[in-house]
């Protein structure tokens, strides 16, 4: 009998196995894969994930981010760029094995290779069953990502509703070093390398190229009930890269998956059961940011977890729902709120951008959107007081 089962060892699980190891309990964390694995992903990070994780991560870093290039549905072109830094680009696969490490180092037992298929519920906690074992706990973490098994077991979740979620198509794509600076700057003023984002190219969503080291992370992504052929729109932002950067993009490692785009989550808990990051749905409806927000509630998790250990009493489970609706849901209702107005229609789209273009207060504030450098409550207030006052035409226009 352990004191916490957790599913997963993304960076949800992981954050959450060595918080719940630091506090003293006897956590096992079980994952499907064998880590270093890929998780289909841009890898950009906010900056304050370094602020969140109590190690260095510098030596998972592959390219800090001072800038980004948004392109609107027109082809109009803003770069946007400042002093400080606005994030950093990881590859998933050494970061979330870094992550993974330092929960092991912190005592978690982390089991690899270990898929879990069902949970029973018990008179006094869970028995979490995999292929050829089972695990039993007072406590159960689920951090088994958007195709969860743990939300459907439970009955929290039956499937995910198509305004609730988002499909991408992506691929790594492999790039000499010495290239990639060539191919992300399109011109002499733009001096420091970006991350791109391409609105228009699909509703609802965007496209985006970001640099690591030696690869290209190339995209596109969209709510599900707004999508419209999406493969077709894949292709068309590959051949559009390839003829305006020169590049052949090979595309072996191109594949789909889905990430949670509906804001805030209803309901993130069930009997002794806490679900963190996408399980939970905790993630930036406006960019599909999630991995701060995966870390960020499995540390949540494994501080409610400690108290309902050490009370013995699995009523407590209510706190960590309260604590999500507080904190991390008052950001992804403002994330939502933007992304309405933004996504609205292409219309609405190319005329964001041309505000902020035009009005360097607005491009700031469009960075720090994007980049999430501020709490986004705070960036939803400047953003429709920055529209009202300067732009009330074209506020109305949006629908602001
Ligand atoms: C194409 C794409 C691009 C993205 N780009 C970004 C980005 O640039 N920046 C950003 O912040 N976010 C991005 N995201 C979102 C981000 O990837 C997720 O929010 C993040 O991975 C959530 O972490 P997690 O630990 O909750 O889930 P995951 O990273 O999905 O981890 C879940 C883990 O659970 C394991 N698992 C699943 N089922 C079981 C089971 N039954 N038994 C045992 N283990 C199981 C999986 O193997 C996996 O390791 C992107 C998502 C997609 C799809």
């Amino acid at each position: 009998m352990h004191d916490l089962v957790i599913v997963g060892g993304g960076p949800a699980g992981a954050s959450c196995a060595r918080r719940a190891a630091l506090h003293g309990l006897d956590v096992v964390l079980l994952e499907k894969s064998v880590h270093p694995r890929d998780k289909l992903c841009g890898g950009g990070l906010a900056p304050h994930v370094k602020d969140l994780v109590d190690f260095d991560i510098s030596e998972v870093i592959e390219h800090d981010i001072y800038a980004v290039r948004l392109i609107s549905p027109s082809g109009r072109r803003l770069y946007l760029k400042r002093e400080t830094q606005a994030g950093y680009t990881v590859k998933r696969h050494k970061f979330d094995h870094h992550l993974l490490k330092k929960a092991e180092e912190a005592g978690a037992r982390v089991e690899q290779d270990t898929e879990v298929v069902a949970i029973e519920q018990l008179k006094s906690g869970i028995r979490v069953l995999t292929k050829g074992d089972s695990y039993r706990a007072p406590l159960l973490v689920a951090a088994d990502g958007v195709n969860g098994v743990v939300a459907r077991s439970l009955g929290i979740r039956k499937r995910w509703p198509s305004d609730q979620v988002g499909l991408c198509i992506a691929a790594d794509v492999p790039v000499d070093p010495g290239e990639i600076e060539r191919i992300m700057s399109v011109s002499e003023e733009e001096n420091r390398m970006p991350i791109e984002i391409h609105f228009g190219q699909v509703k609802w969503g965007y496209a985006w190229c970001f640099p690591k080291r030696d690869e290209l992370s190339v995209g596109v992504g969209c709510r599900m009930d707004r999508m419209s052929n999406l493969k077709e729109s894949w292709r068309d932002f590959v051949s559009m890269l390839e003829r305006t950067r020169g590049i052949q993009i090979n595309l072996d490692s191109t594949r789909s998956f889905r990430v949670p785009l509906g804001g805030c989550e209803k309901r993130v808990i069930g009997r002794r059961t806490m679900l963190i990051g996408d399980a939970a749905g905790l993630v930036s409806p406006f960019s599909g940011e999630g991995i701060y927000y995966a870390i960020e509630s499995g540390q949540i998790a494994a501080d409610v977890a400690k108290d309902m250990t050490t009370a013995r009493n699995p009523v407590l489970v209510r706190n960590y729902q309260n604590i999500i609706k507080k904190s991390m849901c008052r950001n992804l209702d403002a994330a939502m709120f933007i992304s309405n107005i933004l996504y609205k229609s292409s219309s609405n789209t190319e005329l964001v951008c041309k505000i902020a273009q035009e009005d360097p207060v607005m491009g700031e504030l469009m960075l720090d959107i994007i980049a999430n450098t501020k709490p986004m409550p705070e960036l939803k207030i400047a953003l429709i007081k920055r529209l009202v006052t300067r732009h009330p035409l074209k506020a109305l226009r949006l629908g602001v």
